[in-house]
């Protein structure tokens, strides 16, 4: 009899919760006919001024040919660009006075790390030294060095905000993944490499972002992948070292012809920084309902 009781008064219980359900439901779709479908009808992810596609172009390494061929025809062209300087790159001091320049002209000086450890222990990586092996360099050593190449890289553009390249796409220092003890000090971040187009803006993970890096690649080659960013409707990242001379290198004229491109589709393409582009992502992402649940974001 009380099994009974308890369960007539469960049902009871479950009857008003169900109508209260649905009273809440007709409430919602008759007298407030937006609120159901809020979530559907949010605009999609976007770009500023209705472009196509978002283009970074980045320069890894602090080399001396991206100040020589490079810089110049990006700021003929008032495109802005990102510099990932390893800052223990003697082209960093004895060039300090360019690349303070290039900021000043609206470029980001991205952080490379101080010594840019990669992996010696990876095919082909004989030219790895010992005392800049990732493999044998701790967490901590990696977090401390680059934090503090945060430090230096404002004394030299006085910014606050950064974003970080990982040399060779090594995130294992000893054995470990160092990039969590760095994600705080850090906009975005790039890792890995996968073509270079991101496939989708709203679930992209902004401290696991993929970059091309073009080698020997033409003109065509590197516009045709622009291209392929604006048919997507996402974004894509060039990482450049060599321009015309140095390694990796693809050729003066190659690199003019795409920055010529992009100047002249900014309708289609929004070329600008990689800092000033994740921080849209990153806005745009929390508008919208899908919103990925980042590792670590600060
Ligand atoms: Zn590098």
């Amino acid at each position: 009899m009380e099994r009974v009781a308890n369960a007539g008064r469960a049902c009871g219980m479950a009857y008003r919760v169900l109508a209260a359900a649905l009273l809440s439901g007709l409430l919602l779709a008759g007298l407030c006919p937006g609120a159901a479908s809020a979530a559907e009808s949010a605009p999609g992810f976007s770009w500023p001024a209705g472009a196509r596609a978002a283009v970074s172009l980045a320069y890894d390494d602090a080399l001396d040919s991206q100040l020589d061929h490079a810089l110049p025809v990006l700021d003929r062209h008032g495109i802005r660009a990102s510099f990932y300087l390893q800052l223990s790159n003697a082209s960093v001091a004895r060039h300090m006075a360019a690349w303070r320049d290039a900021a000043r002209r609206g470029h980001e000086l991205g952080n490379h790390s101080l010594f840019h450890q990669c992996a010696r222990s990876k095919p082909d990586r004989g030219w790895v030294e010992a005392h800049r092996d990732l493999d044998t360099t701790s967490v901590e050593q990696m977090r401390d060095q680059v934090l503090l190449a945060n430090s230096m890289l404002a004394a030299i553009d006085g910014r606050e905000e950064r974003t970080y390249t990982a040399p060779c796409g090594d995130t294992l220092a000893g054995g470990r993944d160092y990039l969590p003890a760095v994600r705080a000090a850090f906009v975005a971040i790039k890792v890995g490499s996968n073509g270079g187009v991101v496939e989708a803006m709203d679930t992209l993970d902004p401290y696991a972002v993929p970059v091309l890096a073009p080698n020997g690649m033409s003109g065509a080659e590197l516009i045709a992948i622009a291209r392929e960013a604006a048919r997507r409707g996402t974004m894509v990242n060039f990482t450049f070292h060599g321009i015309g001379s140095d390694y990796l290198a693809v050729s003066a004229q190659a690199h003019a012809e795409l920055v010529r491109f992009l100047a002249e589709n900014r309708s289609l393409f929004w070329t600008t920084t990689f800092l000033d582009i994740m921080r849209h992502v990153r806005r745009e992402q929390a508008r919208l309902p899908l919103a990925p649940t980042s590792s670590g974001a600060p």
